[in-house]
């Protein structure tokens, strides 16, 4: 399997650095809002890598951390705390924002059929892990001490900028002046603040009552739960610059090793050609999404139809496009599915080679997707339903759930809607709501059967 590595800007080959199990991290969510569609994107994509992996017979061990102190406005450690700002604002405890933040997220990922990394540690949960990596990166010489908190010292560090490509002298010329003018250079980033007495989140520490710097949070994750050498890190094209590189600085000076073998990026999702983001205003949520009748498998395969290394315009027309191209894709199944014909196993054999290379070629999952709609156009056999549903594990794109429906045209939208609603709750073993949710259908006429793959309404 060939994975793109942006530190060495080439295809590599990948294997695992320790027998069969891959160990992967990914920058997570900062719980201060609603993720949007674009940060979902490169879960997305980060979840076709680990079912990437999976298909390849590779055992995983990811890690995803919540962000849930430490991040300022800007990336380069200026603003305020984003949580501490959306708590003052919502007037909220911080552990209210995040906790009911980092709820949204899940179900989000629930929602997208992303499946859950094995470790999801949270920053608040780990302040003992940074401070022990903060004493130790001064201890080296690689940190200092001044007025409002602990510094990397990036001169110390000649490899800084190996990851974006910046050498050290563009970067510390091209660094902004500074406000704060006791940094021994401007691009030198905090590892520890220290806190004034009226600031909402702070621990004791061997300098003081303070609080994390971003970056570090990461590195003290990682380390924890990888080790000081692990496989692969994923995050957007943005992390690569500060974040990223940071996160490099550190973990490789605090342990004479460069973190992760493999640094993966997905692109950006754009909106009218310009960056979606939060600072911008121009994002929009799944929630969004679905009140305006797109269901979060549409999103997933509008996803899934560009390469993650392509930033991909959202616009409306192109999710109507992908909602009939999705739709015509259930419908072809649900008749592969239903017929009792069989396919030459030769045949379904070359399809699946031809996926399979595609998804071994750094993700090519647009033609992965090439290969399932040539698939389906073969003579209607149930062994194609069964070879698309293979292809699903790396797709997830929920084709269980194609089926031959006699009345699927006759159900109305708003008992389809009630019945998806319920769906979700059992998926979220929320039993409690599913029953309403039942008794609801009932009233309106309709009884749900559940199958396996999802359910089955029936007139009453
Ligand atoms: P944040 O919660 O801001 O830390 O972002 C979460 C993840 O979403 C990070 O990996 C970002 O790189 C990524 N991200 C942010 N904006 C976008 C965007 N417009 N398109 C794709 N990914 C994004
Ligand atoms: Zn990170």
């Amino acid at each position: 399997m060939k994975l793109y590595n942006t530190l060495t800007r080439a295809k590599e080959e990948f294997a695992p650095l320790c027998g069969n199990t891959v160990r992967m991290y990914s920058c997570g969510p900062t719980v201060y809002n609603f993720a949007h569609i674009g940060n979902m994107r490169t879960y997305i994509f980060t979840d076709i890598l680990r079912r990437a992996l999976k298909l390849r017979g590779y055992r995983l061990k990811c890690v995803m951390n919540i962000t849930d102190v430490g991040h300022l406005m800007s990336d380069a450690d200026e603003g305020e705390d984003k949580i501490v700002k959306a708590s003052i604002e919502q007037k909220k405890r911080p552990e209210e924002i995040s906790d009911f933040y980092t709820k949204a997220f899940f179900r989000d990922l629930e929602r997208l059929n992303i499946e859950k990394p094995e470790i999801i540690p949270k920053a608040t949960d780990h302040i003992f892990e940074m401070i022990e990596l903060v004493q130790g990166l001064l201890e080296k010489g690689y940190a200092y001490e001044i007025e409002d908190g602990i510094y990397f010292d990036i001169s110390k560090f000649p490899e800084y900028g190996k990851l974006s490509g910046i050498n050290l002298e563009d970067q510390m010329a091209g660094a902004r002046v500074d406000v704060n003018e006791e940094k021994r250079n401007p691009a030198d980033f905090a590892l520890w603040k220290k806190a004034p007495t009226e600031h909402i989140m702070q621990w004791e520490s061997p300098w003081g009552m303070g609080y994390p710097g971003w970056h570090i949070e990461c590195s003290a994750m990682s380390r924890k739960y990888l080790g000081e050498q692990f496989d692969i890190h994923t995050g957007g094209v943005d992390h690569i610059p500060i974040h990223h590189e940071n996160e490099i600085a550190q973990s490789q000076a605090f342990s004479g090793k460069p973190p992760a073998r493999f640094w993966l990026h997905g692109e950006f999702m754009m909106v009218d050609g310009g960056k979606m983001s939060k600072k911008l205003g121009n994002t929009y949520t799944m929630d969004d999404l679905m009140a305006k009748g797109y269901s979060p498998m549409v999103f997933r395969f509008f996803c899934l139809n560009a390469h993650y290394r392509k930033s991909l315009n959202f616009t409306f027309e192109a999710m109507d496009g992908a909602k009939v191209s999705y739709e015509r894709l259930l419908s072809a199944l649900a008749a592969h599915r239903a017929s009792p014909k069989k396919t030459d196993p030769a045949l379904v054999e070359e399809y699946m080679r031809q996926f399979k290379e595609a998804v071994d070629d750094d993700l090519n999952i647009p033609l992965a997707l090439g290969v399932l709609f040539t698939l389906i156009k073969e003579e209607k056999s149930a062994d194609i339903f069964e070879a698309a549903l293979k292809m699903d594990e790396v797709f997830g794109l929920r084709l269980s759930e194609a089926r031959q429906d006699a009345e699927e045209g006759d159900v109305p939208d708003e008992v389809r809607k009630v019945a998806e609603e319920r769906l979700l709750a059992r998926r979220m073993k929320d039993y409690a709501r599913a029953d309403e949710l039942r008794e609801k259908l009932k009233g309106m006429g309709w009884a749900v059967k559940d199958s396996r793959d999802g359910y089955e309404l029936v007139k009453l």
